[in-house]
């Protein structure tokens, strides 16, 4: 402890080792973390990464750091253009729309707010003098047609982060090298506008919008400046997002880009990882309505950031009886008849406030919550034997020093709620949905969302394309639904 602020151990990635956080300026934490992409629902998967992000922040504070954060909206992107074309509305108005959800699920899962949640469509001309800046310092080039590349063989340290070397990358790309590349890896920093696309803005290089990779690093020197300490996402990010992101922040500022990146691994449904594309997801909504976002959240912290974890009727079961523990015992503390009674002695009511450092100590080393959970459940059963009782009258500092305890769990980990009583009858609510059935049904798909991939099966064979036609396959059967090929061409369907 120094300065009020405690010592704080993370998993680095870039070194791949359990660092001391030491931030550029002491006591102060710029975090950035890469925010979902608004052109659906979100989905539990999401979640975690929402609440790992949320995680980090609250403990940072909780152990006394001042900490900035920023969390992105990415509301420009192809898969959000292909929707709203859909709908025949303008791309901004669909993405707009889905922050909105977005920002109802987060608050449903009880995030903290960020400092700042900047959106691309709101950060264009930083995003086009940051391109200008590569151009010019010669990390990026204008192909032909208006597109602008990152040349990745230009920043030397390229790769440090995926710990990948651009030889073991050219090799590895399987799909027909792009002509208008340097090389195989470079990545697109300005995407010229297409004709039947209204998402477009003027630029150097002609009407267009930027590439994913750019918003992040624009962002972060806006609103953190050059140099930030701490960067998070989920382990996907790393490559190519975040190895992108050091290549253009570092290229451009002429400085370290982020001292310690942190990523959380996925939530999976079944053997693979939860994912849109796979088909096999549940939206935070259906579970909230469902089940409450209490149970998600508590669902989320429970297993440590780097660990896997699954979504399984087991994961929410211990999640109900887990908050079920917690605010029964809140409740049983805040009725039991205390006075000025001195039951409790010195040294004890030291003992148990002291059990905010025990927790201080857990969160501090990697953000492990799990373990400050564990300690929180052992104190429960503590303060249950040896004090709370019927009979008896307490000290009303006894209540207090409990309370406190609470309360640190409420500000750090945020699984404890303000109205105990309404939260217990809606977790009896929610034990009584509890059923494989109840649970897998979620991520099922629809009768429509099946023909409509059989379709793109179908499209994908007739044009020779035999890599979608797989994916499409390979996402139904994760899904659970097996296809029957027919001689005459023809593909039934069936829950398997
Ligand atoms: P996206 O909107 O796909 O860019 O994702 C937003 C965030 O969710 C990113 O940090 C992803 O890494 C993270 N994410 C996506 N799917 C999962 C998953 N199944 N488990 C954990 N994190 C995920
Ligand atoms: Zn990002």
């Amino acid at each position: 402890m120094s300065n009020g602020v405690m010592e704080v151990k993370v998993y680095n990635n870039l070194t791949r080792k359990k660092e001391t956080f030491v931030p550029k300026t002491e006591g102060k934490v710029k975090f950035y973390s890469c925010g979902p992409t608004t052109y659906d629902l979100a989905h539990i998967g999401n979640a975690r990464a929402f609440v790992v992000g949320d995680l980090f922040n609250r403990i940072l504070k909780a152990l006394g750091y001042d900490v900035t954060f920023v969390r992105n909206f990415t509301d420009v992107d192809d898969k959000i253009i292909e929707a709203a074309k859909k709908r025949d509305i303008d791309p901004l108005i669909h993405s707009n729309e889905f922050i909105k959800e977005c920002l109802t699920d987060m608050a449903s899962l009880n995030l903290s707010l960020p400092t700042h949640t900047p959106k691309v469509s709101e950060t264009i001309p930083e995003i086009i003098k940051m391109i200008q800046t590569l151009i010019d310092k010669g990390f990026a080039y204008v192909a032909n047609d208006g597109e602008v590349l990152y040349s990745v063989e230009k920043f030397k340290e390229y790769g440090k982060l995926s710990k990948k070397d651009l030889d073991g990358l050219e090799h590895g790309i399987r799909v027909e090298v792009d002509k208008k590349k340097r090389h195989p890896s470079d990545f697109v920093l300005w995407k010229p506008a297409k004709p039947n696309e209204n998402l477009s803005w003027d630029s150097p290089w002609g009407q267009g919008r930027p590439g994913w990779h750019i918003e992040c690093s624009a962002m972060a020197l806006k609103y953190l400046g050059e140099t930030i300490d701490l960067h998070h996402g989920g382990v996907d990010l790393i490559f190519p997002h975040h190895e992108n992101e050091i290549a253009q922040s570092e290229a451009a500022n002429g400085s370290p880009f982020c001292g310690y990146w942190c990523h959380n691994e996925f939530l999976n449904f079944g053997k693979e990882k939860m994912s849109k594309s796979l088909g096999n997801v549940i939206t935070i909504r259906a579970f909230v309505e469902k089940f409450g976002g209490e149970i998600l959240r508590q669902m989320l912290v429970s297993v440590q950031y780097r660990q896997r974890m699954d979504w399984n009727k087991e994961a929410v079961t211990n999640a109900i009886n887990d908050l079920s523990r917690i605010h029964e015992f809140i409740l049983e503390v805040k009725n039991q008849k205390v006075g000025d009674a001195q039951v409790v002695g010195d040294i004890e009511l030291e003992a148990i406030t002291n059990t905010i450092n025990v927790f201080k100590s857990d969160l501090s080393n990697d953000f492990n919550v799990t373990n400050a959970l564990s300690h929180f459940f052992n104190f429960i059963r503590d303060q249950r034997r040896d004090y709370l009782s019927k009979d008896k009258v307490l000290d009303k500092n006894w209540q207090k020093a409990v309370l406190a305890v609470v309360d640190f769990m409420k500000v750090s980990v945020g699984c404890v709620y303000d109205d105990p009583s309404a939260l217990l009858a809606k977790l009896n609510i929610a034990r009584s949905k509890v059923s494989d059935d109840e649970v897998a049904a979620e991520a099922k798909l629809t009768p429509e969302q099946i023909e409509a991939l059989i379709a793109k099966r179908k499209a994908a064979k007739a044009s020779k394309d035999f890599k979608t036609a797989d994916e499409v396959r390979m996402q139904l059967k994760n899904s659970k639904v097996a296809l029957m090929d027919h001689p005459d061409g023809t593909v039934s369907w069936k829950y398997e």
